[in-house]
């Protein structure tokens, strides 16, 4: 049976492309597309899962009668505040919800990459995150940039909000060791590039990943959405849906 899908953010950049995907994929059926001033509630009844790209206002907005109606939901939107984060934890209690800063298979092995790397390297390796988006884009850090500094930092185990330096400008004195630099470069139609840089002395190893079109991220979500169907409520990521998240005793079950 193909999986039933509403599209929030109908209009958008990613909305058109999941949509476009959505209706060449035989197991999947578009029973909704829901933009500004249309209402969410006709299509939800008839809906196994919400496809969320739109902005954190939106989806704060929705996602009462999302769990009301206790659909499962797959949030591509990005830039949520720590607060919004922590409601949408709460409807993870109700609901199965994929929340993902970037849904392409490319960045979530960067986003193990990253880990392994940033284990091995310790504070020995200066760490430096820079990423470049199109100039429309309304936030910045970007999401996946973000989530690479949380996973360095956890590695560093230390809170992000203390390790975290956004850009530099005038006398920012000496680097200190533990800080991780997070840089957005905005410009043309960059659909999204993401380097980690860990500089050494005498060494330094860069992991790059550049996404050339939408499609990458609007495939994910539809993975996503087939497989969030089936999970039980909680919060997931997309290492969860590609099934490349390491298990901590994986021997004993
Ligand atoms: P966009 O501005 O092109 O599209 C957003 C759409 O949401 C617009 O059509 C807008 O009208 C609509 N919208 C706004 N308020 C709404 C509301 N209350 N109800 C319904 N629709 C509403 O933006 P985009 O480039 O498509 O990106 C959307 C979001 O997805 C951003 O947060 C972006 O960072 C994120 N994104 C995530 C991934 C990922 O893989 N997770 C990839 C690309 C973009």
């Amino acid at each position: 049976m193909a999986t039933k899908i509403v599209m929030l953010g109908a209009l958008g950049r990613m909305g058109q492309h999941i949509l476009r995907l959505a209706r060449e994929d035989r197991e999947c059926e578009v029973v909704g597309e829901v933009d500004r001033d249309v209402d969410l509630k006709p299509s939800l009844g008839k809906a196994d899962v919400v496809i969320d790209f739109t902005m954190p206002a939106a989806t704060m907005h929705h996602l009462p009668e999302i769990v009301a109606a206790k659909k499962a939901l797959v949030l591509g939107t990005t830039g949520f505040s720590e607060d919004e984060k922590r409601k949408l934890g709460e409807a993870s209690k109700t609901i199965p919800m994929v929340f993902a800063p970037n849904m392409s298979l490319g960045v979530n092995l960067l986003f193990s990459l990253t880990q392994i790397v940033a284990q091995v390297v310790g504070d020995d390796f200066d760490v430096e995150i820079v990423e470049a988006h199109h100039n429309k884009k309304i936030d910045a850090p970007s999401g996946t940039a973000n989530h690479l500094a949380e996973i360095v930092a956890a590695a560093k185990q230390k809170p992000l909000s203390q390790v975290a330096k956004h850009g530099r400008a005038g006398i920012t004195d000496a680097r200190r060791r533990s800080e991780i630099g997070i840089h957005a470069i905005r410009g043309g139609d960059v659909v999204g590039d993401h380097t980690v840089m860990f500089l050494g002395t005498g060494e330094r190893i860069e992991l790059t990943h550049r996404a050339s079109s939408r499609d990458t991220f609007a495939k994910g979500a539809l993975r996503a959405a087939k497989w969030v169907v089936n999970a039980e409520p909680g919060q997931y990521d997309m290492l969860d849906v590609l099934g490349l998240k390491v298990q901590p005793n994986a021997e004993n079950g």
